[in-house]
C-alpha cells in the first residue's frame, strides 16, 4: 500500500509526501500502514513497535497532518505533546518530526527539551510559544513549573517507549502531566513491551484504542547476523581491535556494563591509533551530542556505550554492535542489537562469552529461543574453565535472580574461615 492512500487529505499530500520521498521512503512501514489511517480516523492507538519498525514516522506524519488541518490557536500554544524516555531519543524525534514538516504550508513550530543542559534557552525558545513539543517529562515539569508553556491546549499526545519512560523512573512525573492535559484529546501509546504496569497505564489513558501489533515487515524487519565468540575476558580488548581491522567495519557501537569500562576500554583503543569515544551517562550532554555526531559523520569509528545508548538511537547504516559485556537481559540484548540492520540493512551482532558468563548467555539465548554456535578466533583462544565456586555454586556466572542470598554468603564465608 502506498503512502498516498493512507487517508492524508488531497490539501496536504503532496507536501508530505515531497518529505517522505526526500527521506527516501518508498513505502509504509507495517506499523505505518496500521497506525496512519487509525490516527487521521481520530482515534487511540496502542501500539506495541519495536526498535527500527519506523514508529516515528507512525505518530510524526498523522499528527503533522492533524496539526496542519486544525487552525492554529493564537497565541501559539503546544497542541501536540510527544514525551520520551531520553534526551537523545528527544533530539531524534525532534528533528524528524522538523524534516517530515518542512514542506507543509504553514511552518508549525516545533520545540524539543530535555534535562541536563541549561533550561534557560528552553525557556526563552518558548516565548512565542510551541505548536508541537517533544519532551523528557522531568524537563517538562520543571518548564511548567517556571511558567514557560501550559499544557491545557494539547490536543494530541504521544508517548513514545513507554516502557523505558516506567523504567527509568518517570512514573510520577507522568501521572503529573496526565493530570494537566486535557482530558478530550487523543492519545498515541507506544511501547516495545507490556509488562502489566505499561497495560495499566495504557488501559488508564486512552478512549477505545485501536490495538496495533505488527509482524515487523520485510522492509523494516531487521537483518542482524549474530555471533558469539568466545574469549578470556582478559583477552577482550585485544580481540576487538582485531575484529575492527579485520572485519573492516567503518564505525561499531560496542557495549560494556559500566562508566569506568567505557573509559578504559576507548582509551586502549585509541592508544591502539583507532578514533574511539566512550558513551555514558555521566559524560555532560554536550559532549554526549559531540559524540553522536561525530560518530555519524564516521569522524569516530568505535563508541564504546554503556545500556544508556541501547534505546532510542538511531545511526543510519551501523554496521556492527559488540557486546564487550553481556547485557544483563534478554531484553536489554534485543535493544543493544537493534542498533544494527536498521530498516532493511543487514549487520552484524557479536557477544564476547566466557567461561564465567556461558551460563548467562546461554539464559539470554533461551528468551530468545536462539542457539548460536560458539566461535573462537585464531590467536584468541579461550583458556579459563569456569570452576563452580562457593559464591556460584550452580555455576550460573552471576544470572539475574540467581545471585546468592545474604545465607548463601555467610555460609560461604563461614566455610572459607
Ligand atoms: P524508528 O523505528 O522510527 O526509529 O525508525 C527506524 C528507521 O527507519 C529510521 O532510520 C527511519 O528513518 C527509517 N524509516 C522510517 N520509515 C521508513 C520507511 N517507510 N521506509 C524506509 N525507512 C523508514
Amino acid at each position: 500500500m502506498p503512502f498516498s492512500s493512507l487517508g492524508f487529505s488531497p490539501a496536504l499530500l503532496p507536501a508530505l509526501l515531497r518529505a517522505i520521498t526526500e527521506k527516501g521512503y518508498s513505502a509504509p512501514t507495517a506499523i505505518q500502514a496500521e497506525a496512519i489511517p487509525a490516527v487521521l480516523q481520530g482515534r487511540d492507538i496502542v501500539a506495541s513497535a519495536q526498535t527500527g519498525s519506523g514508529k516515528t514516522a507512525a505518530f510524526a506524519l498523522p499528527l503533522l497532518h492533524q496539526l496542519a488541518e486544525a487552525p492554529a490557536g493564537s497565541p501559539r500554544r503546544v497542541r501536540a505533546l510527544v514525551l520520551v524516555p531520553t534526551r537523545e531519543l528527544a533530539a531524534q524525534v525532534g528533528e524528524a518530526i522538523v524534516s517530515l514538516a518542512q514542506h507543509l504550508p504553514q511552518r508549525l513550530k516545533v520545540a524539543v527539551v530535555f534535562g541536563g543542559v541549561s533550561i534557560n534557552p528552553q525557556m526563552m525558545n518558548l516565548r512565542g510559544g510551541a505548536d508541537i513539543m517533544v519532551a523528557t517529562p522531568g524537563r517538562l515539569i520543571d518548564l511548567i513549573e517556571h511558567n514557560a508553556l501550559t499544557l491545557s491546549a494539547v490536543g494530541l499526545l504521544v508517548l513514545d517507549e513507554a516502557d523505558r519512560l516506567l523504567d527509568l523512573g518517570f512514573g510520577e512525573e507522568l501521572a503529573r502531566l496526565l493530570a494537566l492535559l486535557p482530558a478530550r484529546r487523543q492519545s498515541l501509546f507506544f511501547s516495545a513491551t507490556f509488562p502489566p504496569a505499561i497495560e495499566a497505564l495504557a488501559a488508564g489513558m486512552l478512549h477505545e484504542p485501536v490495538r496495533i501489533e505488527v509482524q515487523a515487515a520485510p522492509q523494516a524487519e531487521p537483518d542482524i547476523v549474530q555471533r558469539a565468540i568466545e574469549v578470556d575476558p582478559r583477552s577482550r580488548t585485544q580481540l576487538l581491535r582485531h575484529l575492527v581491522q579485520t572485519e573492516k567495519w567503518d564505525r561499531v557501537l560496542v557495549f560494556v556494563a559500566t562508566k569506568h569500562a567505557a573509559e578504559i576500554v576507548a582509551d586502549k583503543l585509541r592508544k591502539a591509533d583507532i578514533q574511539a569515544e566512550p558513551f555514558h551517562g555521566e559524560l555532560s550532554q554536550g559532549k554526549r551530542s559531540q559524540v553522536l555526531q561525530d560518530f555519524k559523520l564516521k569522524a569516530v569509528q568505535v563508541v564504546v556505550a554503556t545500556d544508556v545508548a541501547a534505546r532510542g538511537l538511531d545511526i543510519a547504516q551501523l554496521p556492527a554492535v559488540v557486546n564487550y559485556d553481556l547485557p544483563r537481559s534478554s531484553v536489554d540484548y534485543i535493544h543493544r542489537i537493534g542498533r544494527t540492520g536498521r530498516a532493511g540493512e543487514t549487520g552484524i551482532a557479536i557477544s564476547f562469552v566466557s567461561a564465567a558468563t556461558e551460563a548467562h548467555f546461554r539464559l539470554i539465548e533461551k528468551r530468545q529461543k536462539s542457539s548460536l554456535p560458539r566461535e573462537q578466533v585464531a590467536g584468541f583462544e579461550p583458556v579459563e574453565v569456569q570452576a563452580p565456586s562457593a559464591l556460584d555454586p550452580a555455576g550460573t556466572g552471576g544470572i539475574k535472580g540467581k545471585r546468592p542470598s545474604k545465607k548463601d554468603k555467610l555460609r560461604a564465608l563461614a566455610a572459607e574461615k
